[in-house]
């Protein structure tokens, strides 16, 4: 299978973490998703060790919350001895609620609001990612009205284009975050914040993308950011302490997809880091990391009860579930790939063609077309694979539907960490 964490029991049922997802969808009920958090916490210590091996330890790697925000998901990076990285105030409320050290919170965001830049001061996070010349001004006015000095990054957009397939250094101006490198914008806005009073420019940040394979683009991104650093200590004197490198750290979503390990990318980046930080005679900086997917992403899956299934001669057959493109919107947004498997047949082959379909009035509400399962009947407890990152983050209440609950299992043993929505809670806020 494709994890670790995913295996098959002796009645035939499927498990995650030693726990039997037929028996989960009972207890809990389906749509239900389902965290493996011993999985979760190894991602974490790959990351952390790596850059205790390559790097002594000069590193500080931040859980991208927005891959699966709730409270024991920041309980648990917490634990861990990970930073966070909210891109709300929502995301930062959650964090907080919990008692996450504020100091190892990092705000990003291209557009944040003036009431998230106070909320966010108030609490003094440990850094505001500064996209914009707009934000700079603002965060600089209210932090001077606090009588405070906020530690800032500012985004960078290097310039990387990773979906290309040999990761060219192109023109990458059009991109709704942070700053342009080619066009001089960037070292205009390192200017800016160092004449502020109320700002402190500690460093710069970078993110290429996301469900990355291959090392390279993060060597060139190492690149491109101490090659920056040099050009502003050359010219303004000033020396980042700090640069970060954001996440995109691919995980395994079919069969074939083959991502290199946290460490050969740590090793990869921290080499780059290295050699970059010699050929340019520059102090080295602390590293922030900053990944989502590559923690949560492949160390869960989401369990539904099969309802109709309906087979078109000659077309195709669709096995509906009791969920759908609320609770995983990914392959109506873009094409996500996933493994499905029968839960409760998982010692069978998967030699049946389907597409499986959600339950909202929507014909693009799929989650994966013509893939393969084993054959399947009403009733049946289906497992998509992998839907730990931005499922739950990004699920709507589209149609009314009430959202999933989740569960943590830990070597067997399941808690509940997310209520299943009721129906009460659907109309809340109706007045
Ligand atoms: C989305 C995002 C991340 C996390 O990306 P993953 O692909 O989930 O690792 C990290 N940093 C920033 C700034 C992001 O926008």
């Amino acid at each position: 299978m494709l994890t670790n964490s995913i295996s098959v029991n002796k009645k035939g049922n499927l498990t995650i973490g030693n726990a039997d997802t037929v028996e989960l969808a009972e207890r809990f009920g389906t749509p239900l998703y389902v965290f493996d958090e011993g999985d979760i916490r190894k991602n974490c210590r790959e990351f952390k060790n790596a850059f205790d091996e390559y790097y002594d330890g000069n590193a500080r790697v931040l859980y991208a919350s927005k891959a699966f925000s709730c409270k024991e998901m920041y309980r648990v990076a917490h634990s861990e001895g990970l930073g966070v990285d909210v891109v709300s105030g929502g995301e930062l409320y959650t964090a907080l609620s919990v008692g996450f050290p504020a100091q190892m919170i990092y705000f990003h965001g291209n557009n944040k609001t003036p009431d998230e830049l106070e909320f966010a001061l108030k609490n003094n996070v440990g850094r505001v990612v500064v996209d914009n010349i707009y934000e700079l001004k603002t965060l600089n006015n209210i932090a001077k009205e606090m009588n405070k000095r906020a530690d800032i990054l500012l985004r960078i957009k290097p310039g990387i284009d990773v979906h290309t397939h040999e990761f060219i250094k192109t023109g990458q101006i059009d991109c709704k975050f942070g700053f342009a490198l080619e066009n001089g914008e960037a070292f205009e806005a390192v200017e800016l914040a160092l004449k502020e009073d109320n700002l402190n420019l500690v460093g710069v940040h970078c993110h290429i993308g996301s469900q990355i394979f291959e090392t390279e683009p993060f060597k060139l991104a190492a690149n491109v950011m101490i090659g920056f650093a040099k050009t502003v200590q050359n010219k303004l004197s000033a020396v980042f302490s700090e640069i970060n490198f954001g996440g995109g750290y691919g995980i395994k979503y079919l069969e074939s997809d083959d991502p290199v390990s946290k460490a050969a990318s740590v090793k990869a980046l921290t080499d780059a880091v290295k050699e970059a930080c010699q050929t340019e005679n520059y102090p080295l900086p602390t590293i922030v990391i900053e990944p989502g997917r590559s923690i949560v992403g492949a160390s869960s899956l989401t369990l539904y009860k099969v309802g109709a299934v309906k087979t078109i001669k000659d077309v195709r057959t669709y096995v509906s579930v009791d969920g759908g493109m609320g609770d995983n919107p990914r392959y109506a947004l873009y094409g996500a790939d996933y493994e499905i498997v029968v839960a409760n047949k998982a010692t069978l082959p998967r030699d049946f063609t389907a597409t499986v379909a959600g339950k909202c009035c929507e014909s693009g509400d799929l989650i994966q077309e013509h893939t393969k399962m084993q054959k399947v009947e009403v009733g049946d407890t289906l497992a998509v694979l992998a839907t730990g990152a931005y499922n739950y983050s990004m699920a709507s209440n589209y149609n009314r539907i009430c959202r999933p609950a989740a569960v943590m299992v830990n070597d067997g043993q399941a808690r509940l960490i997310i209520k299943r929505e009721t129906y009460e809670d659907i109309i809340k806020n109706d007045i």
